[in-house]
């Protein structure tokens, strides 16, 4: 049963959710800082949704989750979830508030959390997930999350043994949690263009974490993503529940199996790190309880989130938003290959630079240095333009790269920089931001498109 001192936080938090929305803000963080401070173990005294699901990991967390709602909504369900990425303690919370009424009554059927990997000691225990997901655990910020290691003893520690944990397979270190726990894993099956060896800058657990043994990779996609044995202990990638078999780029489909069943769903984007995405929203969705025909005929009506990729076609270019974020190696890593791979001459606009860190605390520059500029080392990228406080630092490492001097520009301003961008013979312009920078590159992506359309 709820304290009054629960209800009054409660009361406070909606009341103060109503006054911000007056003020034309979404109110995703500033409900739960009040509940908390009146009253602070409002996550564990708040009754809970009749479905709750978790999803964390490094990298995908936002998308997943997005996903993962957009399709119990399509089902029919009453679901919340904190959609923005305010995924610590006090967005957590507002998703509690929300999930809600006045007088404390639960008035949906599902709440979907995106949670923090290394705040999830702080949610896990108290909104007790009868779902958790998760996306991998990879290096990451070294100054907010250290290693991958202490971020999976974290989980694995915090994390209810009663929640049923959904893992990826073809990610060694986090399909180890929760080794007690129900747990069901899925993966993307050996790929034509898949690797044996690792090739890139960060290639982390290239030995046994058992013995100290190199790892045999049966096949390797990125980094360490791919299916590993042990030759001297016998260690070995988790079998997969869900398996992904035969993607389809041209014909935008995705085939999963499951024991002898194949389902062929809509493919719902194409870069590799995407596909990870939705094979990871398709199990936890099955194992929620909903059948593959239905998963199959809601994955077809919704989309990557527009905060994380979206597309405008103007005078035959195209201009891309597409996050890389800042001080995180791999995932930015992923979003250069991909941007790299994609046909066309480019011209590409780097604003990376972690503004919550500019104004709060001193940068840790090192993970330029893991970050693949190499990528763009290549006769379709005709220009890289670095932007940011950190410009500089960027062009260096874009020149350790290869990448000759003449194709790189620098400004200090992101949204002049997109004055800057060669608009003449390009076919695709990409705006690769930071999470904390999406508001500021949509600004960019306003000014080019302006260009474009010959408004200058
Ligand atoms: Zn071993």
């Amino acid at each position: 049963m709820s304290s009054f001192r629960f209800h009054v936080a409660l009361a406070a938090a909606k009341l103060s959710k109503g006054l911000i929305q007056l003020l034309g803000r979404n109110g995703t963080h500033t409900p739960g800082v009040i509940a908390l401070k009146i009253c602070p173990d409002f996550l564990a005294q708040a009754p809970k949704a009749p479905l709750t699901i978790c999803v964390t990991g490094t990298n995908g967390k936002t998308t997943c989750s997005n996903l993962i709602t957009d399709v119990l909504e399509k089902d029919g369900r009453r679901v919340v979830s904190n959609r923005t990425g305010s995924n610590i303690v006090p967005g957590c919370t507002t998703n509690v508030i929300n999930s809600l009424t006045f007088t404390g009554k639960v008035r949906v059927d599902a709440t979907v959390f995106e949670v923090d990997e290394r705040a999830s000691r702080l949610i896990l225990p108290y909104v007790k997930p009868d779902y958790l997901v998760v996306t991998g655990l990879f290096r990451d910020s070294l100054k907010r999350n250290a290693h991958p290691d202490y971020i999976f003893s974290v989980i694995d520690t915090y994390c209810p043994d009663s929640a049923k944990v959904i893992l990826n397979a073809d990610e060694l270190c986090s399909s180890m949690l929760k080794k007690d726990s129900y747990r069901v894993f899925y993966g993307i099956g050996k790929q034509p263009d898949d690797k044996t060896e690792p090739y890139n800058l960060i290639a982390d657990y290239q030995i046994c974490p058992n013995c100290g043994e190199k790892l045999k990779y049966n096949y390797l996609r990125y980094h360490h993503i791919g299916d590993v044995v042990c030759p001297k202990c016998g260690l070995h990638s988790p079998d997969k529940k869900y398996l992904a078999t035969d993607i389809d780029r041209e014909k935008m489909t995705i085939t999963i199996q499951e024991g002898d069943k194949k389902t062929v769903y809509p493919l719902i984007h194409t870069a590799l790190f995407n596909i990870y995405n939705e094979v990871t929203v398709i199990s936890a969705l099955r194992e929620i309880g909903l059948s593959a025909e239905r998963i199959k005929e809601l994955m077809g009506q919704i989309h990557i989130p527009d905060s994380r990729h979206n597309e405008t076609t103007v005078n035959g270019v195209t201009v891309i938003q597409a996050l890389s974020k800042g001080q995180s190696a791999v995932s930015s890593s992923r979003t250069f290959e991909y941007v790299a791979n994609e046909e066309g001459k480019k011209a590409i606009l780097l604003a990376m630079d972690d503004l919550e860190d500019r104004q709060k605390s001193i940068e840790f520059s090192g993970w330029i240095y893991d970050l693949e500029y190499e990528q763009f080392n290549r006769d379709d990228v005709v220009q890289v333009i670095c932007t940011g406080p950190r410009c500089y630092d960027h062009k260096v490492r874009c020149l350790l790269a290869g990448i000759p001097e003449e194709k790189i520009l620098t400004n200090l301003s992101e949204v002049a920089a997109a004055d800057d961008v060669t608009i003449d013979g390009v076919d695709r312009i990409y705006i690769l931001y930071d999470c904390e920078n999406y508001g500021m590159s949509c600004e960019m992506k306003k000014k080019i498109i302006k260009r474009l359309e010959g408004d200058k």
